[in-house]
């Protein structure tokens, strides 16, 4: 997928003048925030778990080869091919491969955020593969002609109405409200492409070192149907998907789904161990593994290698104001919310995601929900400076934060500004308590009033307990 997040101030604009995306934005608060909250309380140990599960991808991360070299052995001793791919390109090119050395056709495709990453969609297109997408979003996606906006509901930019009109459109049937009967709908149209499909392609949400397999949690049953009818399956994933033992697997998934979509477990998880043997009814001939780097070898070491912990649920974008206003497009690129403002400039470069570190409040909401402990204000605020020692802020910025830093190092002088500050502040405010436009911060002000101070500092005010 092209990275687009240059634009990422000029999508902003559009996203938060669009009001039946921030509608359909909505249900993420009622359907995964409030449903997280209500399933973390299921479990008394949640805080540990989290603690726990950290330590598990800092256990695999801190020795990746190692991992990776058992998980290729395990895996190959059970008949998959393993595949290593050092970028996108690379990936879409051993599949195209792949598909041509068994005389494949067609491929249905689950879910795969790391397909969206190499575009592997269209590189097949091109090398003569019919691939349809079978997980309902990414069908109604594909229909449309859209990216995902989200790495868990790629369709919630979308409300019910709109894929009516498009299911009406592209199927040429009568047009239908009821959600049953749209998913009746999509079924009957995916089923038979499960059943003929040459080859089947689905992601990987761990590889699991000690045995070779890949283990992959859906909702929908299309995962499992991809996964074993048609007699070629490739997995592709990313290189850090890697966890040492099943055992480490199952306090993971104590959280995924929680986190994810607030459920204690997805209606499927399938753990996909080589080929299908002679006894077997079904199940893949072929079996190939696709392990992507595309620049995430480049993290390892580094002070950002703990976003590699990540586990995909999607709980920080959910949680995050600024995503919950503008949606994932607006990001430009495959992850979008919190996790995507640190991702997509390790991946892409600092320089194609200028804005996307400052794409937050720092308010600190993702960082308290993620699963696995990514100090997801940390490395924004890490990819800032970042930003600040390669010179790419403006010099009005590097004005303000030298001047604020001058003052935050000379307390009293400090004291004094904020002092007068606050005092003129709030005889601008007038009767109505409100300053219209405030020098310097424009864009604050240009979009809403900001609240006039009382008078006091916020250190004279903490001091009276208030
Ligand atoms: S950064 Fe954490 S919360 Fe966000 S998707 Fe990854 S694991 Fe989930």
């Amino acid at each position: 997928m092209q990275n687009n997040s240059v634009n990422f101030k000029r999508q902003v604009t559009v996203k938060l003048a669009d009001v039946r995306l921030q509608n359909a934005l909505s249900r993420l608060q009622s359907r995964f925030v409030g449903g997280r909250a209500a399933v973390i309380s299921e479990i008394d140990d949640f805080q540990e778990t989290r603690v726990a599960a950290a330590a598990i991808r800092d256990r695999a991360l801190n020795d990746l080869e190692h991992w990776l070299l058992q998980f290729e052995q395990q895996a190959t001793a059970r008949g998959a091919v393993i595949h290593w791919a050092e970028n996108g390109d690379d990936a879409n090119r051993i599949v195209a491969e792949i598909a041509a050395l068994h005389g494949v056709r067609t491929a249905a495709k689950s879910k795969s955020m790391v397909s969206e990453e190499s575009g592997l969609n269209d590189a097949l297109e091109k090398a003569g593969v019919q691939v349809m997408e079978t997980d309902l979003g990414e069908y109604i996606l594909q229909l449309a002609h859209e990216a995902p906006s989200h790495i868990v509901a790629p369709v919630v930019h979308k409300n019910k109405e709109e894929i009516a009109d498009l299911f009406a459109e592209k199927h040429q049937k009568p047009r239908k409200t009821d959600i049953a009967e749209l998913c009746r709908e999509a079924r009957e149209t995916l089923r038979p492409i499960f059943l003929n499909a040459d080859m089947g392609i689905s992601g990987g949400n761990f590889l699991i070192a000690e045995t070779g397999s890949v283990l992959i949690v859906t909702n929908e049953g299309n995962g499992r149907l991809v996964t074993t009818l048609p007699r070629v399956h490739v997995a592709i994933t990313g290189i850090e998907k890697v966890v040492p033992t099943l055992e480490d697997v199952t306090t993971l998934l104590r959280l995924l789904p929680r986190s994810a979509t607030g459920q204690s477990i997805t209606n499927y998880v399938s753990l996909l161990t080589g080929t299908k043997d002679s006894s077997a009814h079904d199940g893949p001939e072929h079996f190939h593994i696709i392990l992507l780097d595309n620049g995430r070898s480049s993290i390892l070491g580094s002070d950002m290698q703990k976003m590699l912990r990540c586990i995909r649920c999607g709980a920080c974008m959910n949680h995050c104001p600024v995503y919950q206003n503008i949606g994932g497009h607006a990001y430009g690129w495959v992850y979008p919310g919190p996790m995507g403002s640190i991702l997509t400039p390790l991946l892409g470069g600092l320089e194609a995601a200028p804005d996307l570190p400052n794409a937050s409040t720092l308010c600190g909401a993702c960082g308290a929900v993620c699963p696995v402990k990514i100090p997801l204000p940390d490395l924004l605020r890490n990819l800032r400076e970042k930003q600040m020692q390669r010179g790419m802020k403006t010099q009005r910025e590097v004005f303000m934060l030298k001047a604020w830093t001058w003052l935050a190092l000379h307390p009293n002088i400090y004291k004094l500004a904020t002092k007068i500050g606050v005092k003129i502040m709030s005889i601008m405010g007038g009767k109505d308590r409100l300053l219209h436009s405030l020098p310097g911060a424009s864009g604050w002000t240009n979009g809403r009033d900001f609240p006039a101070p009382t008078g006091q500092t916020f250190r004279e005010l903490y001091q009276q307990g208030k």
